[in-house]
Parts: structure tokens; sequence; C-alpha cells
């Protein structure tokens, strides 16, 4: 296994922009042929770069392996959609006759690469959002070179991944440049590289913190470019009264506690916040939640950092009003943390601050109201997620109706039971919704449409025939 990659050039944002109008141009078997040998170089190593991405990340093979599977997944899905044809053609009006306004030029509208994007990868994935994630693929699939800012958290799998990279793109003949790496050892390399003028968009997963720097970082530059953060959320989970005639307290206790524990509760899609009505059978669920969660296996966090910053965010939920601990994690044992606090301490204006802080971790705070009336209220003073779980909304009500809209309002996906780590890459997935779990709510991060991040719209009006032919259809 080569740990150190082959690298290109001290300077791959500019490497990248020499490949650009080569992309740009290149026809979709061109580029399904790459996206599908990134996908097989991922799975012919299979073994290898699962093994070093568990040392590295200690997340476990089976989950790794899982995630490997996805990744190529992914890769293959972009090469379809790019050999489906129509990614770059959107409209065409034809010119019609006569005075304005019914009369018009002829109008062919198209999607035109941004150029080279500039990639930060994710501590928690170390393969479907990091150097050949859903970001690398779709922007490849879009016509854009890509360079990547490796995760410290995986700095080893990112090499010896650029490595192969390389390899498939010397094999298939084209530009070096076309995915690049920058894995200097400090946050000025990723700030160095949102502030290249070759960059031309920046792709983010990671802290609210983070992505609020290098976004001012994008903004300032001379050139101001987008910047895509998908960013921490606090993902609500409204469990409605019908959701405990479905199935008992038990059952659904335990599925949660799977959720919140999966990976060390490291997943952006973790409920963060249970919403429910007083009750015997809540009680139940409360109590069962707690048995699991005190029990639910735990391994090493991703970084030292993001323990210390978990174990940081429980402490202060524990210190706040009303608050009440019932399971909780201490440096010797980073296990997971269940608090319950009362709807009415939950949404007063004082104590919002503390209890809507995303806690990066096995963490779940339940918010118990008098009765069904207060669920929505609570929902209606929570910020935007990536993910609003419903349960027991599945036959139609009023509650369910009144719980609907408000969702609808503060989350990018809306899930009818089960849970919400997991999110499938299909063509209508969103992963991103309102301020603050993404910087671009009308984009997505995962799924098909994530491609349209790093296209724009150019209208050709009353274009030459000659032009017409050669555009994309
Ligand atoms: P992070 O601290 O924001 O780091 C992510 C990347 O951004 C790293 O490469 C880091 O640089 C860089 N960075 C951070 N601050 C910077 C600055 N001021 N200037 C330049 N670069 C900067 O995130 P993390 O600790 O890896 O991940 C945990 C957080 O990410 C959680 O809040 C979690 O919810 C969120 N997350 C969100 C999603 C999603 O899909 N929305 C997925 C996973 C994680 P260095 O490499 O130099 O450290």
């Amino acid at each position: 296994m080569h740990s150190e990659p082959l690298l290109s050039s001290l300077d791959p944002a500019a490497d990248a922009a020499l490949a650009a109008p080569v992309w740009a141009a290149s026809c979709p078997p061109t580029r399904a042929a790459l996206l599908q040998a990134l996908a097989e170089v991922l799975e012919e190593h299979r073994e290898p770069l699962v093994a070093l991405a568990h040392e590295e990340t200690h997340l476990g093979v089976a989950r790794l392996n899982g995630e490997l599977d996805r990744t190529c997944f992914q890769l293959r899905a972009f090469a379809d959609l790019v050999l489906a044809g129509g990614l770059h053609a959107v409209e065409h009006d034809t010119a019609i006759g006569g005075p304005p306004p019914r009369g018009r030029p002829d109008m062919q509208r198209v999607l035109v690469p941004l150029g080279p994007v500039a990639m930060f990868a994710a501590s928690n994935f170390p393969f479907a959002f990091s150097v050949l994630g859903g970001d690398t693929a779709s922007a490849l699939a879009a016509g854009c070179p890509v360079v990547v800012r490796a995760h410290p958290a995986h700095l080893r799998l990112s090499r010896a991944v650029f490595h192969r990279v390389q390899q498939v793109l010397q094999a298939q003949r084209l530009p070096s440049g076309l995915v690049g790496l920058v894995d200097g050892a400090s946050v000025e390399h990723g700030a160095a590289l949102v502030q290249h003028p070759d960059i031309r968009a920046v792709a983010f997963t990671g802290s609210r913190r983070g992505g609020l720097a290098l976004q001012a970082l994008a903004a300032q530059r001379a050139v101001p470019i987008p910047f895509f953060g998908e960013l921490g959320s606090v993902n609500p989970l409204v469990v409605l009264p019908a959701a405990f005639s479905d199935q008992s307290p038990d059952a659904l206790a335990a599925q949660l506690a799977a959720s919140v524990a999966l990976g060390m509760g490291q997943f952006c899609t973790r409920p963060g916040v249970v919403v429910m009505a007083d009750g015997e059978a809540p009680r139940r669920f409360i109590g069962e939640l707690a048995r699991q969660l005190a029990a639910a296996p735990v391994h090493p966090m991703l970084t030292p950092a993001i323990a210390q910053s978990y174990l940081a965010a429980a402490q202060a939920l524990r210190r706040s009003a009303g608050v009440h601990v019932l399971v909780e994690p201490v440096p010797e044992h980073m296990g997971p943390l269940l608090a319950t606090v009362q709807a009415r301490d939950f949404v007063h204006p004082a104590h919002q601050a503390a209890l809507r802080h995303e806690v990066f971790g096995p963490a779940v705070l339940v918010v118990v109201c008098e009765d069904a009336s207060g669920l929505a209220p609570v929902l209606e003073s929570m910020a935007g997620a990536l993910v609003a779980t419903l349960w027991g909304a599945e036959a139609d009500s009023p509650l369910a109706r009144q719980l609907v809209a408000v969702a609808t309002a503060r989350a990018g996906r809306v899930l009818f039971g089960g849970v919400p780590t997991g999110v499938a890459v299909t063509r209508a997935q969103q992963h991103g919704g309102p301020w603050p779990s993404s910087t671009q709510p009308a984009f997505t991060s995962v799924g098909l449409h994530a491609c349209e991040r790093f296209l724009r719209p150019v209208v050709y009006q009353s274009a030459p025939a000659w032009l017409l032919a050669g555009l994309p259809t």
C-alpha cells in the first residue's frame, strides 16, 4: 500500500485551471469512463483502503466496507447520469414572430461548468464525503476539476486514494490536475485554497464555525465565489401519540438508541432532539432509551478535538436550566448522553442557545410536552435542519398535517417513521436544509441534483446555426 501521493504540483488549483477547459469540453463517454474507473479502483483496493480507514477513524470494517460500496454506487450513478444526457441542456424556446410579449427571439438555455471546485472532505465519511465522495463525483460529472482539502482525521487514507486516482487519470490520458489534493497540516492551507484565484466554487462539509470562516473568505475575494456548505444540524424527531399504537415503546426506543449511538453519533443526520407528549408509553420509552444507550457499544471518536468538543457540549447541556441527565459521558467512558427537558424550558428564550447547540456525538435531548398540542410549538421554536422525522403521522389528522407543515418549513428532508441516519443516493434526494444546516438550502450535496451546484446557466439568444449544432442535447 502506497501512502504517499503522486504529487503533480505545488499548486493544484492552478493545475485544475489548466485541466478545466479540457474537462468542460469532454464528451459524456469520457466523463462516464473516468467515474466508472474511479469506482473500480476503489473496489480493486478495497481491503487495504478499508483497513487504513479503520486504523485512522475507528469506524469499523463493516461500516467502512458499506461506505465504500456507497461511494462506488455514487460514482457509477453519476456516470449513468452523464451518459443519459441532458445534464447541460435545459430549455429551448423557439422564435415566435410578431411583436413582444408574445413574439420572441430563439433562446437556448444551457448549463456550463463553473470551473475548479475546492472540496473540503468531511471527517466522518472517509470514503463517501472525501477524496472520491459525492462532491468530487458530482463536480467531475458536471465537467469541473476538483481540488480536495484532505481532512486531517484520515490523511493517510486520503493520500492513498489520491494516489489511485492519479493512476487512473494517467491510464486514461487525462490531465493530472483534474483531481488535486491539499494536505498541509494547518487551517491556512484550506483558507488559501478558498482564496486561490483559480477556484470557482467551494463545497464544504463540516462544522458551522469552520463553514462560516471559509464562507466569509469566499465572499471577501476580489471575485467572490459560491460556497456550498453542509453544516452541523440539530435534527428533530417528533413522536405523535399514534406512534405507540403501531409499535411498542421498547421497540421504538431500541430503534432510536441504535441510530443515536451508531458510529459514536458522528453523523450530521443523527436525531438530536426528540419531542413527545407526556404519558405512560412515553415514560416507558424514555426509560428503555436510557437502558439501551447506557449499554451501547463505544469506540474512540474521530479525533481528540471532536471528543473534547463532545464532552464540552455535553457539560454545557447538563448545566442548562431544567435539563435532567439520565445517561452521560465521562472522560474515561465516552459513551452516549441522554437528557430530558420540559417543553416550557426548551422554548424559553433565555434557555434557547444552550439547548439548541449541535452536540456532535451520541447525544439526544428528549423534550417532554404536557400534551400533543405542545408538539408543534416546540418544533416551530427550532432552527433549520437537514432532516426532520415524524413518528405516528401515517394516518391523516389535523395534528399530522400541522406537524408536516412545520417540519417542511424547517428541514430539507421530512422522514415518516424510521430513523434519519442513512441518506439514500437517489435522484430525488435532498441533503441540505434551511440555515444553519446549510448555506445554500436550494441545493443538495447528496443525490443526483448535487451536480447543479457546479453548473451555471447561460442563454444563447438568436444564436447562429453552427453554434446551436454544437450545443449539448
Ligand atoms: P470542521 O472542524 O469544520 O473541519 C472541517 C474542515 O474545515 C477541515 O478540513 C478544517 O481544516 C477546515 N476548517 C475548519 N475551520 C477552518 C478555518 N477557520 N479556516 C480554514 N479551514 C477550516 O469539522 P469537523 O470537526 O471535521 O466535523 C464535525 C462537524 O462537521 C460537526 O459539526 C458536524 O455536524 C459537521 N458535519 C456535517 C455534515 C453534513 O453533511 N452537513 C457531515 C459531517 C460533519 P483542518 O483540516 O486544517 O482542520
